[in-house]
Protein backbone atom coordinates (compact mmCIF):
# COMPACT_ATOMS: atom_id res chain seq x y z
CA UNK A 1 0.00 0.00 0.00
CA UNK A 2 1.52 3.60 -1.19
CA UNK A 3 0.56 6.41 1.17
CA UNK A 4 3.42 8.58 -0.42
CA UNK A 5 1.47 11.84 -2.23
CA UNK A 6 3.55 14.51 -3.70
CA UNK A 7 0.71 17.10 -2.68
CA UNK A 8 1.86 17.50 0.23
CA UNK A 9 5.63 18.70 -0.61
CA UNK A 10 5.25 19.97 -4.30
CA UNK A 11 7.13 22.84 -4.74
CA UNK A 12 9.73 22.61 -1.74
CA UNK A 13 13.15 23.11 -1.70
CA UNK A 14 13.89 19.87 -3.16
CA UNK A 15 11.80 20.00 -5.77
CA UNK A 16 13.68 23.09 -6.96
CA UNK A 17 16.76 21.80 -6.86
CA UNK A 18 15.37 18.38 -8.84
CA UNK A 19 13.40 20.48 -11.51
CA UNK A 20 16.52 22.99 -11.96
CA UNK A 21 18.52 20.01 -12.67
CA UNK A 22 15.98 18.44 -14.93
CA UNK A 23 15.39 21.56 -17.23
CA UNK A 24 18.89 22.48 -17.20
CA UNK A 25 19.58 18.45 -18.51
CA UNK A 26 16.38 19.05 -20.89
CA UNK A 27 17.76 22.41 -22.10
CA UNK A 28 21.50 20.71 -22.96
CA UNK A 29 19.67 17.68 -24.78
CA UNK A 30 17.77 20.43 -26.90
CA UNK A 31 21.15 22.16 -27.80
CA UNK A 32 20.84 19.20 -30.92
CA UNK A 33 18.42 18.75 -33.22
CA UNK A 34 17.74 14.99 -32.88
CA UNK A 35 14.76 14.29 -30.58
CA UNK A 36 15.18 12.29 -27.87
CA UNK A 37 12.84 10.54 -24.99
CA UNK A 38 12.05 11.56 -21.75
CA UNK A 39 11.44 8.75 -19.38
CA UNK A 40 10.23 9.45 -15.89
CA UNK A 41 9.65 6.58 -13.95
CA UNK A 42 7.94 8.17 -10.76
CA UNK A 43 5.88 10.76 -12.45
CA UNK A 44 3.81 11.58 -9.80
CA UNK A 45 0.12 13.10 -10.45
CA UNK A 46 2.02 16.01 -12.56
CA UNK A 47 0.23 19.19 -11.22
CA UNK A 48 -0.16 20.22 -7.81
CA UNK A 49 -2.54 22.93 -6.80
CA UNK A 50 -0.92 24.69 -3.95
CA UNK A 51 -4.21 26.18 -2.24
CA UNK A 52 -5.29 22.94 -1.88
CA UNK A 53 -5.64 21.01 1.70
CA UNK A 54 -2.34 18.93 1.02
CA UNK A 55 0.05 21.01 0.29
CA UNK A 56 -1.45 24.42 2.78
CA UNK A 57 -1.41 21.62 5.22
CA UNK A 58 2.66 21.84 4.97
CA UNK A 59 3.24 24.80 3.61
CA UNK A 60 6.49 23.57 2.33
CA UNK A 61 6.52 24.80 -0.89
CA UNK A 62 6.32 28.65 0.91
CA UNK A 63 10.01 28.05 1.48
CA UNK A 64 10.68 26.39 -1.50
CA UNK A 65 9.72 27.42 -4.70
CA UNK A 66 7.64 31.12 -2.68
CA UNK A 67 10.94 31.57 -1.86
CA UNK A 68 12.54 32.13 -5.75
CA UNK A 69 9.70 32.65 -8.39
CA UNK A 70 9.32 36.08 -8.21
CA UNK A 71 13.12 37.67 -7.30
CA UNK A 72 14.17 40.76 -9.18
CA UNK A 73 17.57 39.18 -9.92
CA UNK A 74 17.02 35.58 -10.69
CA UNK A 75 19.68 33.82 -12.41
CA UNK A 76 19.51 33.45 -16.51
CA UNK A 77 20.16 29.60 -16.01
CA UNK A 78 17.00 29.24 -13.80
CA UNK A 79 14.42 30.88 -16.57
CA UNK A 80 13.65 27.69 -18.10
CA UNK A 81 12.55 26.25 -14.72
CA UNK A 82 10.76 29.35 -13.58
CA UNK A 83 9.07 30.00 -17.28
CA UNK A 84 7.29 26.40 -16.82
CA UNK A 85 6.32 27.39 -13.49
CA UNK A 86 5.47 31.20 -14.78
CA UNK A 87 3.17 29.20 -17.68
CA UNK A 88 0.86 27.37 -15.30
CA UNK A 89 0.37 30.81 -13.33
CA UNK A 90 0.34 33.26 -15.73
CA UNK A 91 -2.16 35.92 -13.60
CA UNK A 92 0.98 36.38 -10.66
CA UNK A 93 -0.44 34.32 -8.08
CA UNK A 94 1.33 30.81 -7.33
CA UNK A 95 -1.89 28.64 -7.76
CA UNK A 96 0.06 24.99 -9.31
CA UNK A 97 2.86 23.83 -9.14
CA UNK A 98 4.12 21.60 -12.46
CA UNK A 99 5.79 18.56 -11.57
CA UNK A 100 8.68 16.99 -13.42
CA UNK A 101 6.18 15.47 -16.38
CA UNK A 102 4.90 18.98 -16.65
CA UNK A 103 8.10 20.64 -16.53
CA UNK A 104 9.34 18.50 -19.26
CA UNK A 105 5.97 19.20 -21.16
CA UNK A 106 6.73 22.83 -21.50
CA UNK A 107 10.19 22.73 -22.42
CA UNK A 108 10.27 19.39 -25.03
CA UNK A 109 9.85 19.79 -28.68
CA UNK A 110 6.78 18.29 -31.07
CA UNK A 111 9.50 15.66 -32.21
CA UNK A 112 10.79 14.49 -28.38
CA UNK A 113 8.73 11.70 -26.58
CA UNK A 114 7.94 11.31 -23.29
CA UNK A 115 7.23 7.98 -21.67
CA UNK A 116 5.24 8.56 -17.82
CA UNK A 117 5.12 5.86 -15.15
CA UNK A 118 3.16 6.46 -12.12
CA UNK A 119 1.87 3.31 -9.75
CA UNK A 120 -0.32 5.09 -7.24
CA UNK A 121 -4.19 4.54 -7.59
CA UNK A 122 -4.82 8.26 -7.38
CA UNK A 123 -2.54 9.76 -9.10
CA UNK A 124 -2.27 8.14 -11.94
CA UNK A 125 -5.40 9.15 -13.40
CA UNK A 126 -4.51 12.55 -12.77
CA UNK A 127 -1.08 11.90 -14.61
CA UNK A 128 -3.04 10.07 -17.36
CA UNK A 129 -5.87 13.33 -17.63
CA UNK A 130 -3.39 15.77 -17.83
CA UNK A 131 -1.30 14.50 -20.77
CA UNK A 132 -4.39 12.99 -22.51
CA UNK A 133 -4.00 15.41 -25.84
CA UNK A 134 -0.42 15.26 -25.88
CA UNK A 135 0.78 12.99 -28.43
CA UNK A 136 4.43 12.94 -27.47
CA UNK A 137 3.34 11.46 -24.17
CA UNK A 138 2.55 7.58 -23.09
CA UNK A 139 1.34 7.34 -19.84
CA UNK A 140 1.71 3.58 -17.82
CA UNK A 141 0.45 2.64 -14.44
CA UNK A 142 3.29 0.60 -12.95
CA UNK A 143 6.33 0.31 -11.37
CA UNK A 144 8.58 2.64 -12.84
CA UNK A 145 12.20 0.27 -12.22
CA UNK A 146 10.49 -2.15 -14.89
CA UNK A 147 10.21 0.50 -17.25
CA UNK A 148 13.98 0.67 -17.00
CA UNK A 149 14.47 -2.40 -18.71
CA UNK A 150 11.03 -2.34 -21.10
CA UNK A 151 11.43 1.23 -22.17
CA UNK A 152 15.61 1.51 -22.87
CA UNK A 153 16.94 2.13 -25.25
CA UNK A 154 15.35 4.59 -27.04
CA UNK A 155 14.69 4.67 -30.60
CA UNK A 156 16.56 7.71 -30.97
CA UNK A 157 19.43 7.14 -28.55
CA UNK A 158 19.47 9.84 -26.73
CA UNK A 159 17.09 10.73 -23.71
CA UNK A 160 16.89 11.66 -19.98
CA UNK A 161 15.80 9.27 -17.52
CA UNK A 162 14.52 10.77 -14.18
CA UNK A 163 14.47 8.16 -11.41
CA UNK A 164 12.28 9.88 -8.14
CA UNK A 165 11.03 7.53 -5.91
CA UNK A 166 9.53 8.27 -2.77
CA UNK A 167 12.15 6.53 -1.04
CA UNK A 168 8.85 5.06 1.28
CA UNK A 169 10.48 1.76 1.56
CA UNK A 170 13.44 1.26 2.70
CA UNK A 171 14.17 -1.24 -0.53
CA UNK A 172 14.43 1.63 -2.84
CA UNK A 173 18.06 3.10 -2.08
CA UNK A 174 19.26 -0.31 -3.30
CA UNK A 175 16.55 -0.40 -6.17
CA UNK A 176 17.41 2.74 -7.47
CA UNK A 177 21.20 0.99 -8.00
CA UNK A 178 19.70 -1.70 -9.18
CA UNK A 179 17.40 0.22 -11.44
CA UNK A 180 20.09 2.45 -12.87
CA UNK A 181 22.70 -0.51 -13.45
CA UNK A 182 19.73 -1.91 -15.54
CA UNK A 183 18.87 1.05 -17.66
CA UNK A 184 22.75 1.72 -18.57
CA UNK A 185 23.44 -2.04 -19.74
CA UNK A 186 20.82 -1.14 -21.97
CA UNK A 187 21.29 2.22 -22.63
CA UNK A 188 25.00 3.56 -21.74
CA UNK A 189 24.97 7.04 -23.52
CA UNK A 190 21.51 8.09 -21.42
CA UNK A 191 21.57 10.96 -18.80
CA UNK A 192 20.27 9.18 -15.76
CA UNK A 193 19.20 11.65 -13.60
CA UNK A 194 18.57 10.12 -9.52
CA UNK A 195 17.10 12.34 -6.85
CA UNK A 196 17.49 11.39 -3.28
CA UNK A 197 16.09 12.80 0.28
CA UNK A 198 19.18 13.05 3.26
CA UNK A 199 17.13 11.69 6.07
CA UNK A 200 19.78 9.61 7.38
CA UNK A 201 23.26 10.54 6.08
CA UNK A 202 24.66 6.41 6.33
CA UNK A 203 22.13 5.51 3.88
CA UNK A 204 22.78 8.00 0.77
CA UNK A 205 26.62 7.15 2.02
CA UNK A 206 25.51 3.61 1.16
CA UNK A 207 23.67 4.25 -1.97
CA UNK A 208 26.55 6.39 -3.12
CA UNK A 209 29.25 3.06 -2.41
CA UNK A 210 26.87 0.79 -3.85
CA UNK A 211 26.56 3.00 -7.01
CA UNK A 212 30.58 3.56 -7.43
CA UNK A 213 30.46 0.16 -7.17
CA UNK A 214 28.64 -0.67 -10.41
CA UNK A 215 31.53 0.48 -12.59
CA UNK A 216 29.41 3.23 -14.42
CA UNK A 217 31.43 5.83 -15.51
CA UNK A 218 31.16 9.85 -14.83
CA UNK A 219 28.88 10.43 -12.41
CA UNK A 220 27.98 13.62 -10.63
CA UNK A 221 26.42 14.77 -7.05
CA UNK A 222 24.49 17.80 -6.57
CA UNK A 223 23.26 18.42 -3.39
CA UNK A 224 21.69 21.41 -1.34
CA UNK A 225 20.92 21.20 2.38
CA UNK A 226 18.78 23.29 4.31
CA UNK A 227 20.06 22.33 7.86
CA UNK A 228 22.82 20.23 9.07
CA UNK A 229 22.44 16.70 9.08
CA UNK A 230 20.83 15.41 11.97
CA UNK A 231 19.63 12.39 13.64
CA UNK A 232 16.26 13.69 14.18
CA UNK A 233 13.43 12.93 11.79
CA UNK A 234 13.27 14.87 8.63
CA UNK A 235 14.90 15.60 4.87
CA UNK A 236 17.64 18.37 6.33
CA UNK A 237 18.89 17.89 2.73
CA UNK A 238 18.61 16.41 -1.10
CA UNK A 239 20.20 15.80 -3.94
CA UNK A 240 21.12 15.02 -7.72
CA UNK A 241 22.77 12.39 -8.81
CA UNK A 242 23.61 12.48 -12.33
CA UNK A 243 25.06 10.07 -14.64
CA UNK A 244 26.76 11.11 -18.10
CA UNK A 245 25.79 14.84 -17.30
CA UNK A 246 25.90 17.30 -19.86
CA UNK A 247 29.43 18.83 -19.96
CA UNK A 248 28.18 22.36 -18.83
CA UNK A 249 25.96 21.31 -15.71
CA UNK A 250 28.56 21.10 -13.56
CA UNK A 251 29.79 24.75 -14.15
CA UNK A 252 26.05 25.82 -14.09
CA UNK A 253 25.11 23.95 -10.87
CA UNK A 254 28.23 25.95 -9.04
CA UNK A 255 27.07 28.85 -10.20
CA UNK A 256 23.39 28.50 -9.65
CA UNK A 257 23.67 26.85 -5.99
CA UNK A 258 24.87 30.12 -4.41
CA UNK A 259 22.11 31.80 -5.37
CA UNK A 260 19.53 29.42 -4.69
CA UNK A 261 21.02 29.15 -0.81
CA UNK A 262 20.45 32.22 -0.14
CA UNK A 263 17.30 32.32 -1.04
CA UNK A 264 15.84 29.00 0.21
CA UNK A 265 17.14 29.38 3.80
CA UNK A 266 17.84 32.96 4.49
CA UNK A 267 19.12 31.56 7.62
CA UNK A 268 22.27 30.42 6.32
CA UNK A 269 22.34 26.82 7.66
CA UNK A 270 23.05 23.33 5.63
CA UNK A 271 25.64 23.60 2.54
CA UNK A 272 25.64 23.02 -1.04
CA UNK A 273 28.28 21.18 -3.62
CA UNK A 274 28.67 19.82 -6.33
CA UNK A 275 31.40 16.93 -6.63
CA UNK A 276 32.15 14.51 -9.52
CA UNK A 277 32.17 11.25 -7.45
CA UNK A 278 33.27 8.93 -10.33
CA UNK A 279 35.59 10.37 -13.35
CA UNK A 280 34.33 10.25 -17.29
N1 LIG B 1 8.73 13.01 -10.14
C1 LIG B 1 7.62 13.76 -9.55
C2 LIG B 1 7.91 15.23 -9.65
O1 LIG B 1 9.08 15.64 -9.56
O2 LIG B 1 6.96 15.98 -9.84
C3 LIG B 1 7.40 13.38 -8.11
C4 LIG B 1 7.39 11.95 -7.81
S1 LIG B 1 7.15 11.51 -6.15
C5 LIG B 1 8.62 11.95 -5.36
C6 LIG B 1 7.26 9.78 -6.23
C7 LIG B 1 6.08 9.13 -6.93
O3 LIG B 1 6.38 7.75 -7.16
C8 LIG B 1 4.79 9.13 -6.14
O4 LIG B 1 3.79 9.75 -6.89
C9 LIG B 1 4.46 7.63 -5.90
O5 LIG B 1 3.09 7.35 -5.96
C10 LIG B 1 5.19 7.00 -7.05
N2 LIG B 1 5.61 5.59 -6.88
C11 LIG B 1 5.93 4.91 -5.76
N3 LIG B 1 6.42 3.69 -6.05
C12 LIG B 1 6.42 3.60 -7.41
C13 LIG B 1 6.85 2.61 -8.33
N4 LIG B 1 7.37 1.45 -7.91
N5 LIG B 1 6.73 2.86 -9.65
C14 LIG B 1 6.22 4.03 -10.09
N6 LIG B 1 5.80 5.02 -9.27
C15 LIG B 1 5.90 4.81 -7.95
Amino acid sequence: MLSYRHSFHAGNHADVLKHTVESLILTALMEKEKPFLYLDTHAGAGRYLLSGEHAERTGEYLEGIGRIWQQPDVPELLKPYLSAVRNLNPHGTLKYYPGSPLIARFLLREEDKMELTELHSSDYPLLRTEFSKDSRARVARGDGYQQLKAKLPPLSRRGLILIDPPYELKSDYQDVVKGIQEGHKRFATGVFALWYPVVMRQQIKHMVKDLQATNIRNILQIELAVRPDSDQRGMTASGMIVINPPWKLKAQMEELLPWLHQKLVPAGTGHFSVTQIVPE
